[in-house]
C-alpha cells in the first residue's frame, strides 16, 4: 500500500537520539531547549515551548489564555478533534465558525457574521482557534483585526503547517495571534514520535506554557510566594499536568528541524505534479492563496458525485484496492458522537459537510517516490475517465 504519509528518519536523525541514550539526561535535559530554539528561530518568534503531544500543547495555550469553564471557544469543524477537544478539557464550551469551501479553511466572512450575531447575543468567543488545514495558512490578518474589534485570544492550530509561510513570515511567528500550536506526530512534516510545540512572542505566555507542562512547579526565587529554607526547594503555584517531552525526543526534532525547507520544497513539487497532471479529469484540485506558501502536509482532491460513475466512497475504496493509501482528513467534529450530545446536528455547517462528501486526501511525503506517483495519477486517470461504470 502507497501510504499517505509517512516519516523520514536518517541516520543522523538515529546518531542524535544515540547521543542523548548515552548522555545524563533523558528528559529535562539540555536537549529540549536546543530544540525550542530551533524552532523558534524556523518561525522567528521569540518563545517555543516544547511538549509530550500538540493536543497537550493546545490544552497549555488554551489554559495560558485563560479559558476556564465559563469560556465560549470557536474554531472549525473541519480539523481533527483534539483543537475543540482541549478547550473541553477546561471546560470550556465549544462552537465552529463554518469553513470557506475554496480553502477548506474557516470562513473569514462567517466568522465575522457570527461575531455580529453573537454580540447583540452578549455571547462573544474568548478565544478562537483558526486551523491551517493541509498546511495552507488561514488568512490572519483579519481574524487579527476581528480580535482586536471583538476581544478575542487567538491560538493557530499550525499543526499542518511548519515550514509554511503567511505573508512575509513563517508560520509560527505569532505576527497575528497570541500563541501557535504544532504538531510532531509521525504523519507531520517534520516528526519527533509523539510532540507539540507552543510558540509565542509574549514572555507572560511562555512562563504560564512552561508552568502548565510541568505540574505548575516554579524554582524562580522570583515568582515563590515564600522564602526558600534550602536550594532544593521550589513552589508549586498553579495545577499543572506532566505534559513534557524527553530529550531523545528533542534530539530527534532538532536533527529534523534541519531538513524543514527542503520537506516543504519536495511537497511542494510533488502537489505541483498532482495539479498538472490532474487537470481536466474533473477531480476538484486544492485551491491555492497567493500571499501563502503551503506546507503541503495534505493534498486533498474532491471527487464530485459521480465522476467516472462513481461517488467519493467507490472512487476511495478503487483507490485503496488499487493499492494506494488514500484517507479522509476529517469527518466534521460537530457530527461526532461526543459533539451531537453536546447539541450539535448535521446541517449546522454545511460547508463542511459538503467538503467532507468529496474529500480524499492523496498520498503526498517526501520520500514518495516517482513510480508511486505516477501509479496514483494513472489510477485516477482511469478511474475519472470511467463511463461504463
Ligand atoms: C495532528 C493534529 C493535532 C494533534 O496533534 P498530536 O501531536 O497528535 O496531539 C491537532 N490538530 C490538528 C489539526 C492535527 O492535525
Amino acid at each position: 500500500m502507497i501510504s499517505y504519509g509517512r516519516q523520514d528518519i536518517t541516520q543522523a536523525d538515529r546518531d542524535a537520539v544515540i547521543e542523548v541514550l548515552k548522555s545524563d539526561f533523558l528528559t529535562q535535559g539540555p536537549a529540549i531547549p536546543k530544540f525550542e530554539q530551533a524552532v523558534a528561530s524556523a518561525c522567528n518568534v521569540k518563545c517555543a515551548v516544547a511538549y509530550c503531544n500538540a493536543t497537550a500543547a493546545l490544552h497549555g495555550a488554551y489554559s495560558a489564555l485563560g479559558i476556564g469553564s465559563d469560556s465560549l471557544v470557536w474554531t472549525s469543524p473541519i480539523t481533527f478533534a483534539a483543537t475543540a477537544n482541549a478547550a473541553r478539557f477546561l471546560g470550556a464550551e465549544v462552537d465552529f465558525v463554518d469553513i470557506n469551501p475554496q480553502t477548506y479553511n474557516m470562513c473569514i466572512a462567517e466568522l465575522s457574521k457570527k461575531l455580529e450575531r453573537a454580540q447583540k447575543q452578549n455571547k462573544l468567543p474568548d478565544l478562537v482557534v483558526p486551523v491551517h488545514l493541509t498546511g495552507q495558512s488561514c488568512d490572519m490578518e483579519p481574524i487579527w483585526q476581528l480580535s482586536k474589534k471583538y476581544g478575542f485570544s487567538i491560538v493557530e492550530d499550525a499543526s499542518h503547517a511548519i515550514g509554511g509561510r503567511y505573508k512575509d513570515e513563517p508560520v509560527g511567528s505569532c505576527r497575528f495571534s497570541d500563541i501557535t500550536v504544532f504538531s510532531f506526530h509521525p504523519v507531520k512534516i517534520i516528526t519527533t514520535g509523539e510532540g507539540g510545540i507552543a510558540t509565542t512572542q509574549d514572555r507572560k505566555l511562555e512562563i504560564k506554557l512552561a508552568d502548565f507542562r510541568s505540574h505548575g512547579i516554579t524554582r524562580d526565587p522570583d515568582r515563590m510566594q515564600g522564602e526558600p529554607d534550602g536550594s532544593w526547594y521550589y513552589e508549586m503555584l498553579n495545577l499543572g499536568y506532566n505534559y513534557r517531552m524527553t530529550d531523545m525526543q528533542a534530539a530527534l526534532g532538532a536533527s529534523q528541524i534541519r531538513r524543514l525547507d527542503g520537506y516543504v520544497k519536495k511537497r511542494n513539487e510533488i502537489a505541483e505534479i498532482y495539479d498538472k497532471e490532474l487537470a481536466g479529469t474533473g477531480i476538484i484540485l486544492p485551491h491555492r492563496e497567493s500571499w501563502q506558501y503551503s506546507a503541503f502536509h495534505l493534498y486533498v482532491i474532491g471527487w464530485p458525485d459521480g465522476l467516472g460513475k462513481l461517488g467519493r466512497r467507490q472512487a476511495f475504496e478503487s483507490l485503496r484496492e488499487a493499492g494506494i493509501g488514500v484517507n479522509v482528513h476529517y469527518a466534521p467534529v460537530h457530527t461526532q458522537p461526543y459533539y451531537r450530545a453536546l447539541g450539535f446536528n448535521d446541517g449546522d455547517f454545511s460547508a463542511a459537510e459538503a467538503y467532507y462528501d468529496k474529500a480524499i486526501t492523496l498520498p503526498l511525503h517526501p520520500n514518495l517516490s516517482n513510480a508511486d506517483l505516477q501509479k496514483v495519477i494513472t489510477t485516477l486517470k482511469l478511474l475519472t475517465s470511467n463511463s461504463s461504470g
